[in-house]
């Protein structure tokens, strides 16, 4: 049995979402900025696609800029900030995706801004109070929050923070929704944010496209010239397959989003229920309550007497694939930054395991089953 418990890394690409793709792979194969009939094809599949991703998310079609995915939407969130806007600090936590927090401290290098960490608690929850205070101060700010956090799942109260950004004038605010787009409603306008950014192939899209979300008087510099695609916000020839994969990949992702949110959530439960059942040592990394957590992650604490890699090549060799920290040599998870911000984690080897739709319940208990087994294996 072949078990994929990584979706938090990447996820497989649906049947459906490759059915669309696949005539502009072949068919429909002409330049977008070509006048003539073949240009015009894939022209119209943008635009349509665009129009389909705003209406999912409330926002209008202008606002939807197609990027190469969640890292590149990251970037151009935060330096348009600095660069365009005019910002001399960014507010963010130390456990943000890379794509956040190097980018923030590259501009930090290069621009000469301010980075502020946010406090965060056992759970990575980002300290509110601190932020309300911090915002009190008069400096143009990009605050820059992630939704869900891709390694423990933490969620962040996105419509309290985004009301408490929209208060201020000179600040901005940007949350990178890559773990959540597809899993939760959005509606732009409801929240009053600023940037959203989207990674097609955490939806059962492809790699290597996502969106930016940029509030509508936002005037941005193209990080990417060379060309007039985007509407001047990015240059470069459009990855029409990608863009028509994104679009139906959303579609999908909205259509049942209530069904493949209790399904899941139901996986989840299982397997927080039964690791509890096998050992009651093993607890659980950031929130697991559902209005609190991503219900796709859990992050999984296991006693130090477990070596996280060694569960992990275990598990792999029954077909079963999750991820981890890092090696265990140091009785610590040292190869994460967000787990390093944990306080619990020296009494803990973790292991995460992400869900999609498409994961079964025959998959997770077979799953359990080889945990139990190799478990009870390690203490022999
Ligand atoms: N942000 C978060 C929270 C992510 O989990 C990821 C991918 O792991 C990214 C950004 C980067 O997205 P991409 O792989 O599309 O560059």
């Amino acid at each position: 049995m072949k078990v994929y418990l990584d979706n938090a890394a990447t996820t497989p690409i649906s049947k459906e979402v490759f059915k669309e793709m696949e005539p502009y792979f072949t068919s429909h194969f002409g330049n977008p900025s070509s006048t003539h009939s073949f240009g015009r094809k894939t022209k119209n599949g943008i635009e349509i696609t665009r129009k389909k991703i705003a209406d999912l998310i409330n926002a209008q079609n202008n606002e939807i800029v197609f990027t190469s995915g969640g890292t590149e939407a990251d970037n151009i969130a935060l330096r348009c900030a600095v660069q365009d806007l005019g910002v001399q600090r960014i507010i963010t936590t130390k456990i943000e995706h890379h794509a956040v927090g190097h980018t923030a401290e590259d501009l930090k290098k290069l621009n000469g801004i301010e980075v502020l960490y946010l406090n965060t608690d056992n759970h990575g929850n980002p300290s509110i109070d601190e932020l309300e205070s911090e915002l009190n101060k008069p400096v143009k700010t990009l605050v820059s929050l992630m939704h869900a956090n891709n390694e423990i799942g933490t969620l962040l109260p996105l419509q309290e923070v985004a009301s408490i950004c929209a208060k201020h004038q000179h600040v901005y605010f940007h949350s990178d929704t890559v773990q959540t787009m597809g899993h939760y409603p959005f509606d732009v306008k409801e929240l009053d944010i600023d940037f959203l950014t989207c990674s097609a192939h955490k939806l059962h899209g492809p790699k290597g496209i996502g969106f930016l979300f940029v509030k509508n008087h936002i005037l941005m510099n193209p990080l990417i010239t060379g060309g007039s695609q985007e509407r001047n916000n990015r240059g470069g020839t459009e990855n029409i397959y990608g863009i028509i994969g994104l679009g139906k990949a959303m579609e999908l992702a909205f259509s049942d989003l209530k069904e493949h949110q209790e399904h899941i959530q139901s996986l989840k439960s299982l397997m927080i229920k039964e690791l509890q059942d096998i050992d009651q040592r093993i607890s659980f990394n950031g929130h697991i309550e559902p209005n609190k957590s991503l219900y796709t992650v859990l992050n999984v604490c296991f006693p130090n007497e477990v070596c996280n890699s060694m569960l992990l090549f275990s598990l792999d060799i029954h077909g079963i694939a999750a991820s981890g920290g890092s090696a265990c040599s140091s009785g610590s998870n040292i190869g994460s930054h967000v787990l390093a911000e944990l306080p619990q984690q020296e009494n803990c080897q973790s292991v995460r395991f992400s869900f999609s739709r498409y994961t079964t319940i025959e998959e997770v208990n077979y799953t359990l089953d080889k945990i139990r087994a190799i478990l009870l294996n390690e203490r022999k």
